[in-house]
This record gives C-alpha cells, sequence and structure tokens, in this order.
C-alpha cells in the first residue's frame, strides 16, 4: 500500500474512533466482556439478519439455551423453534452441529483459532474472524459489507454507489492499519459508519465524520445517486410471500410435533396462512421437495416427515 495512503487511512481511523466513543450504536451484547458463545450465536444470527433485528432474538435464544453445553443437548425440533422468525434455518442447525462438536472436541470451550473456528459447521472466514475480533480481541481482520463499503470509498474515488474493492483487497488495506489497542472499537466504527452514514444508496457525506478525507466525499450528489444500479431479487414469491418464508413456516411445522404427512402439512398451511387448498398443496410441493433434497428433512416409511 502507497505510504500517502496509508498516512490517510491512518488518520481517518482515529477520526473515527473518536466519532464512535460518541456515536456507536447500542447493542445489548456489546458488553465490555463477551462471552464468545453468545458472540458465536450473534454473528451466526447476523450472517443473513441485520444487527438491529438480532436484538428482538437474542435474548429469546439465550434463554432457551443459555450455554452451549445446553444447546448441543438440545433436540433440533427446539433449536429449530427457538430460530422461529429469523429465517434460513441451516444457520440454527448448523449452530446445533457447532455447538456438538464444541463440545465433544474443545471441552465446551468454543476455540480462539481460526483455523479450529473454520472447521465448524455453518462459520466462514468472515464470521471466524468476526469471533476472533469480538470475542477474543485478536488483531485479526474482520471484513463484512460494511466494512468492505467504507474502505473502499475511503481508499479510492469512486464514480458509482455500487462499486466495491474484491473483499481479499479490502482485507489487504484493513491488515495495513489494524490499530494495535482498539481492534475490536475499530471493526464496531467501520461497521456503525457504514450502517448509519456510509449506507450502500444515498450515503451521508454531508455529516460524515470522513468527509475531509475521504476521496468519494461527493457520492453524496444526485448525479452520483443516480447512478446506482438497482439489483433485482431473484427470490421466488409465493402468495406474496417470498419462498424462504414458506420453507421456516414448513420447517418449522415439521419439527413442531410427530407424524408429519404431506397431508396435515397442506392442512395447516392452507388454515394457518388462509390459502385455498389447491395453493397450499402447490407451495408444500415445492418445498417439501426442496427441504427433502437439501436433506433438511427426511421422508419416513409410514409417509411423514421428520427432522433429518
Ligand atoms: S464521506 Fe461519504 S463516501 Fe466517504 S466515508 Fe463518509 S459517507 Fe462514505
Amino acid at each position: 500500500m502507497r505510504e500517502s495512503l496509508r498516512a490517510r487511512l491512518i488518520l481517518a481511523q482515529k477520526t473515527l474512533l473518536r466519532w464512535h466513543r460518541r456515536n456507536a450504536r447500542v447493542f445489548s451484547w456489546r458488553h465490555t466482556i463477551r462471552n464468545p458463545y453468545e458472540v458465536l450465536i450473534c454473528e451466526t444470527m447476523g450472517q443473513q439478519t441485520q444487527a438491529s433485528r438480532i436484538e428482538l432474538f437474542l435474548n429469546r435464544f439465550l434463554q432457551v439455551f443459555p450455554t452451549v453445553e445446553i444447546l448441543a443437548e438440545a433436540k433440533q425440533s427446539d433449536v429449530i423453534r427457538a430460530w422461529q422468525g429469523l429465517g434460513y434455518n441451516r444457520r440454527a442447525l448448523n449452530l446445533h452441529k457447532a455447538a456438538q462438536t464444541i463440545v465433544r472436541l474443545y471441552d465446551a470451550i468454543i476455540p480462539n483459532t481460526e483455523k479450529n473456528l473454520l472447521a465448524l459447521p455453518g462459520v466462514g472466514p468472515y464470521t471466524a474472524r468476526a469471533i476472533l475480533v469480538f470475542a477474543f480481541k485478536k488483531q485479526v481482520s474482520a471484513v463484512d459489507v460494511n466494512v468492505s463499503r467504507v474502505l473502499t470509498r475511503l481508499s479510492k474515488k469512486v464514480k458509482t454507489t455500487s462499486e466495491i474493492l474484491a473483499t481479499e483487497k479490502v482485507q489487504t488495506i484493513n491488515i495495513a492499519i489494524l490499530p494495535k489497542r482498539n481492534n475490536r472499537e475499530w471493526h464496531e466504527a467501520l461497521m456503525d459508519l457504514g450502517a448509519t452514514i456510509c449506507i450502500k444508496r444515498n450515503p451521508k457525506c454531508s455529516i460524515c465524520p470522513l468527509n475531509t478525507l475521504c476521496p468519494s466525499s461527493s457520492l453524496e450528489s444526485k448525479k452520483s445517486a443516480s447512478a446506482v444500479i438497482k439489483k433485482t431479487s431473484t427470490e421466488k414469491i409465493y402468495f406474496g410471500q417470498p419462498k424462504r418464508i414458506w420453507r421456516g413456516r414448513i420447517l418449522a411445522f415439521i419439527a413442531s410435533t410427530k407424524k408429519k404427512t404431506f397431508d396435515t402439512i397442506c392442512e395447516f398451511t392452507a388454515k394457518e396462512y388462509m390459502l385455498e387448498r389447491s395453493d397450499a398443496s402447490s407451495i408444500c410441493t415445492v418445498v417439501i421437495k426442496e427441504l427433502t433434497g437439501e436433506g433438511f428433512i427426511t421422508k419416513r416409511a409410514d409417509g411423514s416427515y421428520e427432522l433429518a
């Protein structure tokens, strides 16, 4: 990295850390001392859920499963039930398996190395590094979408709000400027700025603490804002709801009690969500086929479905 760029980023870092002391977002999980188990759950929830929504679910989940041992011993159906509302149930199943691995291999202690974290089900490079930063205060770089966006815009003048450097490149930039003592706060500051001011579309450069140091500070102009490339969702919608919502509903129903045949699942779906029986049958056919193919559920000899 060029020395002039590094010097500017270090200055931006000091400014951002000062701003963060007064403007940090307040979340229940941001204590001074953090329980690695809580961080693991929080980061797993955060994989596809906004931080502001995690708050609603984290405490409920921790009340049901206060320790990694209790989570490891739980029934899969209870884990799915506690996850209800968050969607993407694969995360809950992976978390459950990760807890079992942690109890079996690490004596119920969350591992504190990237290698061991990456070996846990559902833990990818970002989640592993985020756990190291937020639970263990390690000197590593954890690059999520907010960090990528802020560091891209700070590093070079971008032409459109959709322009983002490759994650490896952002990782290299971040590693070059990691602060020696405040790494956790640095990551939180980047994430908070990215979530509140340096947002994806229409960044609020005029109120940004870094606007005098940022080469992309003109992004707020109407001209630049109009250059945003709108991505259209490819997710299929069934009767007004994305497929993942139906997947979550049907999976939770199958997890709730024993002996769920195709007919009882359809009956429940039609009654609970006020659909015609034929409409319920069409969405159940799609979702059950998909969940079976992905190994979430299995069909028993008597024709009923259960969690795999
Ligand atoms: S000045 Fe604008 S583009 Fe630069 S970091 Fe701040 S909000 Fe983002």
